[in-house]
């Protein structure tokens, strides 16, 4: 029996975890589930797969979760601190599906006590990928991908030595506003961002693949992960979501990962890693497909990408500032308080702003060090949001 926990378990990630470890419930043992409001799911959740604590982000809904658990023996917990703890708990594999740098903290705590972290939470490496890395190595524990293209590149890369390797380049459908003329993208409602063309995905997720923040993150997501140098990491626009990503080798050999938009697949392969088991994913009949299409992305049109890269010559805690800074335009949006082509201007600002703040990034990577950071980048945000307005 394999000890899992499910960090996020509400959420799109967390529900298909669950559905894979339902399909196999004499393999897993169950000891903590997290969410956050939706505490009618969590409990029932928690009571099907028979986990020993459930934790909801949320204090003030303490008593609703003690009372949607009643009677069933598990306990109930609330709060940032009681994640963390749930973290802490002993298990083999944890899934680290939390969205936004929230994640961070219960992710080191994962790894500090020794398990292995399926990471679908790439926040929490953007912003602190190097605290991630090195904890992980401090612990003997390792580190799974599962965002979709880091998947792919980590399956492609079996057997390789990073030393043949000359490129990674990920693969972008280009949201829901691919073929839209750039004029038109400043009135974009929340709603009309909010759906995705190829994945069902979370409502933030969703929006940064129409603004290709998703894509930006991912970049640097890449970077911590298989230690390249940014000239390495090339993206690609192909509207099929079938192919995730391409590993480029110093023979000129491409090693494609095909399959279909389906998360199971990222999240099933780091849970049966390193073997390769049957997953409830479909076959892809090529055939019946016919045509796979690339294009270059169009720089003008994606301002985010053009950071990403401003991010990682940087370094440093600039991936802090920038998640942070992405994150707070993102709420922004869904607030209604800026349009869909500012985020990308605020993100920017705060980020020329804080850069340009002697010593500040440059500081040392610690939890303290990027909390700080994100904290002031968020208020920073609020602030740019603010003169805009006037
Ligand atoms: P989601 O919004 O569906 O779920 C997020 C989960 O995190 C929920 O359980 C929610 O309750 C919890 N949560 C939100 N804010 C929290 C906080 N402050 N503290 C504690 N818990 C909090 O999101 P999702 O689409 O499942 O994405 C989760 C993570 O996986 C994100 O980092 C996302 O970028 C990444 N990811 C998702 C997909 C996908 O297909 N959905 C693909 C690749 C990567
Ligand atoms: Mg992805």
């Amino acid at each position: 029996m394999r000890r899992i926990t499910i960090l996020g378990a509400t959420g799109s990630i967390g529900q298909s975890t669950l559905d894979l470890i339902a399909r196999e419930p004499d393999l897993f043992e169950v000891v903590a589930l997290t969410g956050g409001r939706n505490i009618e799911r969590l409990a029932s959740d928690a009571r099907v797969c028979g986990a020993q604590i459930a934790v909801t982000a949320h204090d003030d809904l303490l008593d609703d979760l003690r009372a949607a658990l009643a009677g069933s023996g598990i306990e109930a917990a609330a709060g940032a601190e009681a994640i963390s703890e749930a973290a802490a708990r002993p298990a083999d594999w944890v899934m680290s599906a939390i969205v936004g740098a929230a994640g961070l903290p219960p992710g080191l705590k994962a790894l500090e006590q020794g398990a292995t972290l399926a990471l679908a939470n790439k926040e929490s490496l953007v912003a602190a990928g190097p605290l991630l890395m090195e904890t992980a190595a401090r612990h003997d524990a390792r580190i799974l991908p599962v965002d979709s293209e880091h998947s792919a590149v980590f399956q492609a890369l079996t057997g390789e030595s990073m030393d043949a390797v000359r490129r990674v380049i990920i693969t972008a459908s280009g949201g829901a506003f691919r073929d839209w003329p750039r004029e038109r993208l400043a009135n974009v409602t929340v709603e009309q961002a909010s759906t995705h063309p190829n994945w069902a995905m979370g409502q933030r997720i969703t929006i940064d693949s129409a603004s290709m923040f998703n894509k930006a993150l991912e970049m640097i997501e890449a970077r911590e992960f298989f230690d390249l140098v940014p000239e390495q990491i090339e993206v690609l626009v192909h509207p099929e979501s079938l192919v995730h990503a391409l590993v480029g080798f110093c023979d000129g050999a491409l090693m494609a990962h095909v399959g279909p938009p389906d998360m199971r697949h990222a999240i099933g392969y780091a849970l049966n890693w390193p073997e390769r088991r049957a997953l409830p994913v479909a076959a892809l009949d090529l055939a019946a497909i016919g045509t796979l299409s690339f294009s270059a992305p169009d720089a003008g049109r994606y301002p985010a990408l053009r950071l990403a890269r401003e991010v990682m010559a940087k370094r440093g805690l600039a991936g802090a500032v920038f998640n942070a800074a992405k994150e707070r335009a993102l709420d922004h949006f869904i607030a209604g308080r800026i349009g869909f082509l500012a985020m990308s201007d605020v993100v920017e600002e705060v980020l020329t702003r804080l850069c340009a703040e002697k010593g500040l990034v440059d500081a040392a990577i610690s939890l303290d060090s990027v909390t700080h950071l994100d904290h002031l980048s968020r208020r920073c945000a609020d602030r740019v949001v603010k003169e805009q307005d006037r």
